[in-house]
């Protein structure tokens, strides 16, 4: 070949929290493999460049294969579960997530190393139970971020990125946590660049 793409640096791992999601007025749709567990649930693992751009839609010609990934659909289910409606059994939106972001990092992970290494970012970062060490609870009180983020970075060793949405209500809430993740996939690491992504700094912790 005469020349190849530009590789990637880092990833972001993206957890999302269901009861911001559902709370809102566009609302969401539980999965039809049923109600979600009350904990984090993985939204992507998304290739990045230092500065803060990133790759979409690498290659067409390795899309989605759940047939590839038969061993891990019952662990995704649990923790990587769609909350967009209309509701669906989780391959719309892991197709979505491998084919956009998965395929820009094919040449260090192939699609069943892609998903495994997202299931084993969600175990490693139990990001309910930092919080709760914390005294941080999914209640729908409000807590300052900065205590959210230094409970995440206390416990992980690596500073996150908090993204806020907003309830029916108006009220900011905890929405999505941002972890970096070395090229190969091995570890956390303080993100290269962080993305503007500004929570008020008194946040709702909704239930679900
Ligand atoms: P949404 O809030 O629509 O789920 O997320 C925004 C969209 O942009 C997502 O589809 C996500 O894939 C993408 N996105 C937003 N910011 C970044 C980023 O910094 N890096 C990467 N890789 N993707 C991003
Ligand atoms: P992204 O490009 O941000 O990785 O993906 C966002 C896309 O995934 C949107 O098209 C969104 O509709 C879809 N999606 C499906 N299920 C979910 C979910 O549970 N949470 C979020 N945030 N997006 C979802
Ligand atoms: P997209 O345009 O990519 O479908 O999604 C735009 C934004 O809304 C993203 O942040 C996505 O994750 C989120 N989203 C997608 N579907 C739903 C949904 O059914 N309910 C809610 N509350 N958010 C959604």
């Amino acid at each position: 070949v005469l020349s190849a793409a530009r590789s990637f640096d880092y990833f972001y791992f993206v957890q999302q929290w269901p009861g911001s999601m559902c709370d809102t007025k566009r609302g969401c749709c539980y999965p039809t493999t049923g109600k979600p567990e009350g904990t984090f649930t993985i939204h992507g693992l998304w290739p990045n460049f230092n500065d803060g751009s990133y790759p979409s839609s690498c290659d067409k010609n390795n899309l989605y294969n759940a047939s590839k990934i038969k061993d891990l659909l019952p662990e995704m289910q649990k923790t990587w579960p769609t909350l967009a409606c209309p509701r669906g059994d989780g391959h719309k939106f892991w197709a979505h997530e491998w084919d956009k972001h998965g395929t820009c990092s094919e040449s260090i992970l192939d699609q069943h190393s892609y998903f495994q290494a997202a299931l084993k970012f969600q175990k490693k970062a139990n990001l309910l139970s930092i919080l709760s060490d914390a005294g941080i609870a999914p209640d729908g009180a409000f807590y300052s971020t900065k205590s959210i983020i230094d409970a995440f970075s206390n416990a992980l060793g690596v500073l996150p990125s908090v993204e806020c949405n907003w309830d029916e209500s108006r009220n900011p809430q905890l929405y999505q946590v941002y972890l970096c993740v070395d090229k190969h996939a091995q570890d956390f690491i303080d993100c290269p660049f962080y993305p503007k992504r500004k929570c008020a700094p008194e946040i709702e912790f909704p239930a679900f």
